[in-house]
């Protein structure tokens, strides 16, 4: 180990670890309140516009025409499972035998290791959570309180809104709150005609325009960003050369780097935080240089860990000092547990006879989105808590291709119109369990030193019966709007394929039951603040990536007024 001199030039005012949706915005309020920012990234640098090879490929450019290989698939069980793992996108998702881990129970662990992290591959989807879903723990006493409220978040919502730019409607729902939002999407004829049913049909089910972070109309704020108006190409996990989506790539990192203050080190794994014992805080972090493995301490006043949750766990088991044996921050023991995610197993299609005499045309990359009505108000169902539903109704072509030669032509030039096709898809409510645990082996490591993580995390009971639900209601609510041919799925598919690990290091007010306080700061190192995932008391149902971006973004301010203070 290899420490290298001139501890002074390692020194920042503040330390990100992991550069991609939550780092991006810490990095960013770091840099735009003064503080010398250093972000340390364990991936390859990916710089907006420059690193997206295939952004302006035709299929026919690529050698597979988008497809993976069968030995791409075969090399890959687990991460050829999601749906974005395509040709053109495959470069920015980690390799199954890259990173290996060990699972205790099978568990489909998507990684992004690159500048940007998964901000670059998300689907963009982003909602609000409502005091409903900050009432849920307590409420049905399955986790400990959330220490704060939505009026707390409300303003925090707002602000990363503005910036990041999300397209969506007012539809004024207690489940939902509104937004600062860009104009809307487009609902279909087929998705608006499931809307008018709904209404007709029941009073607490809304079919709406998906709010997502895409810029319909672009503000000043985002021209000063270098992003333009999302043009609809729906080739968004490739890159988007217009930055018509939001990434890290494409806002945070660039508007940090403009400031001068953030040092950007990319192909640095951090293997653990240093805790000081005599000063009773973090000193810096441990980094073990991707190439080389040399080792080097880098230091700063504040650190916030945004690795992604289950790396953010990874990294704070392993911080390790006598202080805290058992990982930074972690009298409780609770380190690791109560690990949760989303239940996206059960999903539904159908056809529409009518409206032949309407057609798409373009990409329209969003789709209709049912909030949750399920024990919204109070407990009605045999299950916790509920689902929230993707809906989307298109009508695509095909054209017969059992002949060869000019019929094989002529048939491929005049494609066929088909019956309009619609589909939902479920994101239920998992219940975080202290059983549902990571935890790091005693012995194996992986190529940088790190202890190999064990997963230990699955469905249970109340998911089983979840799942059940969803396909009895839509069924029903498919059959009732008119829809033909309905048939549905469980995947049965192990947890994760949703990619929205959460929890491990929740938040809660008391230190013996909870990790971080309302601050997202560790209640035993108050210069550690998590803010990704893992700092998940509960997951609701919403997709998460915007609630992270608000927490961040608070707790930065906060960190820096107790910095301000001498506090930290
Ligand atoms: C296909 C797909 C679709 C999705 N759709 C949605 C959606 O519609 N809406 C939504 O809200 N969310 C969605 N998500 C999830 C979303 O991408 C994540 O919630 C979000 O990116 C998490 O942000 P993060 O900052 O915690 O992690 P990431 O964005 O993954 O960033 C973490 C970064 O930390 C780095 N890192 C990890 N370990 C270390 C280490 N030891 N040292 C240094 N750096 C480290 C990683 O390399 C990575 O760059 C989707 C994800 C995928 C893949
Ligand atoms: S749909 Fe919009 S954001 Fe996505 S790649 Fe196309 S222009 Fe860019």
């Amino acid at each position: 180990m290899n420490i290298l001199n001139n501890a002074e030039k390692r020194t920042y005012g503040a330390i990100v670890i992991g550069s991609g949706m939550a780092g991006g915005w810490a990095a960013k309020e770091f840099c735009d309140k003064g503080i010398k920012t250093l972000v340390l990234e364990r991936g390859r640098k990916v710089t907006h516009n420059e690193d997206y090879p295939t952004t302006l490929l035709s299929p026919w450019e690529m050698e597979h025409r988008g497809q993976l290989t069968k030995q791409e698939i075969d090399e890959n069980p687990i991460i050829s499972k999601c749906y974005a793992f395509r040709e053109d996108a495959k470069h920015f998702f980690v390799k199954d035998a890259e990173h290996p881990y060990i699972q205790d129970k099978p568990f489909d662990w998507i990684r992004g290791y690159q500048t940007g992290g998964k901000s670059l591959l998300w689907a963009r989807q982003t909602q609000r959570w409502s005091q409903l879903d900050f009432d849920g723990p307590a409420r049905d006493g399955f986790a400990v309180p959330w220490p704060i409220t939505y009026k707390e978040i409300d303003p925090w919502y707002s602000y990363v809104e503005h910036f990041a730019g999300i397209s969506g409607n007012k539809d004024g729902l207690d489940s939902l709150p509104d937004g600062d939002f860009l104009p809307p999407m487009e609902l279909t004829c087929v998705e608006k005609h499931f809307q008018k049913e709904m209404k007709r049909l029941y009073a607490d089910r809304h079919v709406i325009i998906g709010r997502c972070a895409h810029l319909t109309e672009p503000r000043d704020i985002h021209i000063q960003q270098g992003r333009g108006t999302c043009l609809g190409r729906n080739l968004c996990q490739r890159g988007c050369p217009y930055g018509g989506y939001f990434s890290a790539n494409s806002s945070t990192l660039p508007w940090a780097a403009k400031t001068g203050n953030m040092t950007l080190r990319t192909d640095s794994v951090v293997h653990s935080i240093i805790y000081d014992e005599q000063k009773q805080k973090a000193v810096g972090v441990r980094v073990v240089d991707a190439h080389t493995k040399e080792m080097v301490e880098y230091y700063a006043k504040v650190i916030f860990v945004t690795a992604a949750a289950i790396n953010t766990n990874l990294i704070l088991l392993n911080s390790k000092s006598s202080r805290f044996p058992n990982g930074l921050g972690n009298d409780s023991g609770l380190l690791g547990t109560h690990v949760a995610f989303h239940n996206y197993r059960a999903s539904l299609s159908a056809e529409y006879e009518g409206y032949l005499d309407y057609k798409t045309a373009g990409g329209r990359p969003n789709s209709g989105y049912i909030p949750r009505f399920r024990n919204l108000y109070k407990q009605e169902t045999n299950f916790l808590r509920g689902y929230a539903a993707g809906m989307s109704g298109g009508r695509g072509t095909h054209s017969d291709q059992s002949s060869v030669g000019e019929s094989l032509k002529n048939s491929l030039l005049n494609p066929k119109w088909s019956n309009w096709y619609a589909g939902s898809h479920m994101m239920g409510e998992t219940i975080p369990k202290e059983s549902n645990k990571v935890t790091l082996d005693a012995t194996k490591k992986d190529a940088w030193g790190m202890p190999l993580l064990h997963m230990d995390v699955s469905y249970d009971n109340n998911d089983d019966l979840m799942v059940k639900d969803f396909i009895d209601q839509f069924t029903e609510m498919y059959e009732k709007a008119g829809f033909k041919n309905i048939k549905t799925r469980d995947s049965h598919a192990p947890a994760g394929l949703d990619i929205h690990e959460m929890g491990g290091v929740r938040m809660g007010s008391d230190p013996k039951t909870s990790l971080l306080n309302k601050w997202n700061q560790m209640h035993h190192v108050k210069n550690v603040f998590v803010t990704d995932g893992a700092c998940m008391t509960s997951t609701s149902t919403q997709n998460p990536s915007l609630t992270y971006m608000a927490f961040t973004a608070r707790a930065v301010d906060y960190a820096v007024k107790e910095m301000k203070k001498g506090n930290l």
